[in-house]
């Protein structure tokens, strides 16, 4: 390859054409779209992309992405950050610690994992070291998590903490409390924020205040 177009080529294309893993011409563009199609895609398709999608970094050090599990045109979508080891390891959003504590506020709430929720996260692949996704892997991975919102097509979207709260209402808030009791407005469909399971192990006394927002969003969720 002659130095010129070499020049031309970003860094990221270079590393791919040598490692063999992708077109030159794919590469994410700056609008982050990992196909133009993701918007039109069956559940199928849309399982089949994520699960060999090289769109961001992420994608280094998973064991395998982990799309989302539950109804699938389930009235309530529960959104998170992204998988830990656990996910990635089993395939699954929220088995881990957090999600156990999921699970049991969603049956407090007399909701069940795969019956009337589908759960989902920001980013498809685990983050090195459970670290926080950055704005831009976030908006890399956005296209399929629209994609499965507007399959999915639920009466209320609750975000777990502010991963999730700041790639759904667009932009990082001061506080995530200071989003909290409001209903907000995703791709035309409610969306009640609350705190992240894993924080809330931190945090018990804010358990509390977590069912408030299950209450709360269950009132949105009756219209
Ligand atoms: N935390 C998340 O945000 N998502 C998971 O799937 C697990 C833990
Ligand atoms: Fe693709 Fe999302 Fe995984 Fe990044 S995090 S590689 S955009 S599936």
């Amino acid at each position: 390859m002659n130095e010129r177009i070499l020049r031309e080529l970003e860094l990221a294309d270079v590393v791919a054409l040598v490692q063999g893993d992708r077109p030159v011409t794919s590469h994410a563009p700056e609008t982050h779209s990992p196909s133009p199609s993701a918007s039109s895609m069956s559940w199928a398709e849309l399982r089949e992309v994520v699960s060999t999608c090289v769109i961001c970094g992420l994608c280094r050090g998973r064991k395998q992405a982990v799309f989302g599990v539950g109804a699938e045109a389930g009235p309530w979508l529960f959104v998170g950050e992204g998988p830990g080891a656990d996910e990635d390891e089993q395939g699954e959003p929220f088995v881990g610690q957090a999600g156990k504590l999921l699970d049991s506020m969603l049956a407090a709430a007399g909701l069940q994992r795969g019956r009337d929720t589908y759960i989902a996260n920001v980013v498809k692949c685990r983050p090195p070291g459970n670290r926080t996704p950055t704005l831009d892997e976030a908006a890399a991975c956005g296209p399929y998590l629209d994609r499965q919102i507007d399959l999915v097509a639920p009466k209320v979207i609750v975000a777990l903490g502010k991963t999730a709260a700041t790639r759904l209402l667009g932009a990082e808030p001061a506080s995530l409390g200071s989003l909290r009791g409001k209903v907000h407005d995703y791709r035309g469909r409610p969306v009640v924020v609350t705190y992240h399971p894993a924080y809330l192990l931190r945090n018990l006394p804010d358990k509390a205040k977590a069912w408030e927002d299950l209450l709360f969003a269950r009132r949105v969720f009756a219209g």
